[in-house]
């Protein structure tokens, strides 16, 4: 998924900032619950331990490549902040005989997952980690006496909702990209020919318009329109007309090829390519190609028709420099080119030169 750089990488340090923040809230509250020959014991871990890790993260932020491994980073933080967790349980309850509360483990979990984005896989192997560690810390220091079978199925099943809930939402951000992108397709290209369709074509002609008069360069439109169509679906029938416009879709694609090229269906069985610095013998070249291909695609064409094969007629507007034209002119003059091209007898192409 493409994704925004720098606002997404300020929302994630805005996040690493919070955590921080929320550490040193609870740091307050835990004071007041705990005995203060404990205090030097529990600023350690919450202020040398993990602030600094959680600063540690911040600056790492700045790394060049960071978006690159910011998952593995968060998933690591998760890890961290949760062992050093169990750590200061595990010191309370051995050198103080002191019940430190499990509940964080819980809250770093959350934090990390959903606050800072640690996909489901990641987040399966974090929590998969503590869970471990906090069965090896009842193992070897049962803080919770008689509730440690409880308290380890609190913590399990709480690490366990995360990740699930991980899941769901990524499945269904996932089927959200994937409509997006269908309806992004569908407002953009045509579902016959697989091409832009006109709205689309003149968004991006105008634009390459404005990029060829900048850098002052030539532009060719290109109207194609297929022969006798009515009569061919007048004999064939309106589906085997809809394979014939799938066909000229296909030429057009195999002839232009370059990424700045723009092939549209305009209308009907009439489609517009527009390029942009290009000799007028490269567009000549391409308008035999595409005659050339239609005559090897030898779709036999209906009986009254001109032709015994199926081909189309091309009129091309080429503007050396582009000047003050507009998209609107260039088509116009196009179209007057196809007009002459059908009336010299079709299956051809007519270029005139559009001038400023
Ligand atoms: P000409 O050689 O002068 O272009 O003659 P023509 O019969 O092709 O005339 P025109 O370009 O006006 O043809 C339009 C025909 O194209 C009418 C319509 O039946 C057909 N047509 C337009 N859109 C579609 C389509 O999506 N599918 C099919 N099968 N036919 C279409
Ligand atoms: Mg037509
Ligand atoms: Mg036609």
């Amino acid at each position: 998924m493409r994704i925004n750089t720098p606002s997404e990488l300020r929302r994630m340090r805005i996040a690493l900032i919070i955590g921080a923040v929320l550490v040193l809230a609870f740091m307050a509250a835990d004071l007041m619950l705990l005995p203060s020959s404990m205090y030097q014991l529990y600023i350690f871990d919450r202020l040398i331990i993990q602030c600094s890790i959680i600063l540690l993260v911040i600056a790492v932020s700045y790394w060049r490549k960071f978006i690159q491994y910011r998952s593995f980073v968060f998933a690591t933080l998760l890890v961290a902040l949760t062992y050093s967790n169990y750590w200061l349980i595990w010191v309370c309850w051995d050198e103080h005989n002191f019940i430190f509360p499990y509940e964080g483990t819980i809250l770093y979990a959350f934090f990390c997952v959903f606050a800072l984005g640690i996909p489901f896989k990641l987040a399966i192997t974090a929590n998969f980690m503590n869970i471990l560690g906090f069965l090896g810390l009842m193992w070897v220091a049962p803080v919770y006496g008689d509730r440690v079978p409880i308290s380890a199925a609190f913590v399990s099943g709480s690490l366990f909702i995360c990740v699930y809930a991980r899941y769901r939402l990524d499945r269904s951000v996932r089927k959200l990209k994937e409509t997006n992108d269908r309806l992004l397709k569908l407002s953009k290209f045509d579902p016959l020919s697989d091409l832009l369709n006109r709205r689309a074509l003149r968004e991006q002609s105008e634009k390459l318009i404005a990029v060829s008069k900048r850098h002052k360069v030539s532009m060719a439109v290109l109207m194609l329109d297929l022969d006798d169509f009515k009569k061919y679906n007048d004999c064939f029938g309106h589906q085997q007309g809809d394979e014939a416009i799938k066909v000229q879709a296909r030429i057009m694609k195999e002839v232009f090829k370059r990424e700045t090229d723009i092939l549209g269906r305009y209308g009907g069985e009439e489609f517009i390519v527009v390029l942009s610095d290009i000799e007028k013998a490269q567009v000549e070249t391409h308008c035999d190609a595409l005659l050339g291909k239609w005559k090897d695609a030898a779709l036999e064409h209906a009986k009254d028709a001109k032709h015994p094969l199926v081909s189309c007629s091309i009129g091309v507007a080429f503007a050396q420099s582009v000047g003050n034209m507009t998209i609107d002119y260039l088509i116009d003059e196009a179209d007057k080119a196809l007009y002459e091209a059908k009336k010299n007898g079709k299956a051809q192409y007519v270029m005139a030169e559009a001038q400023c």
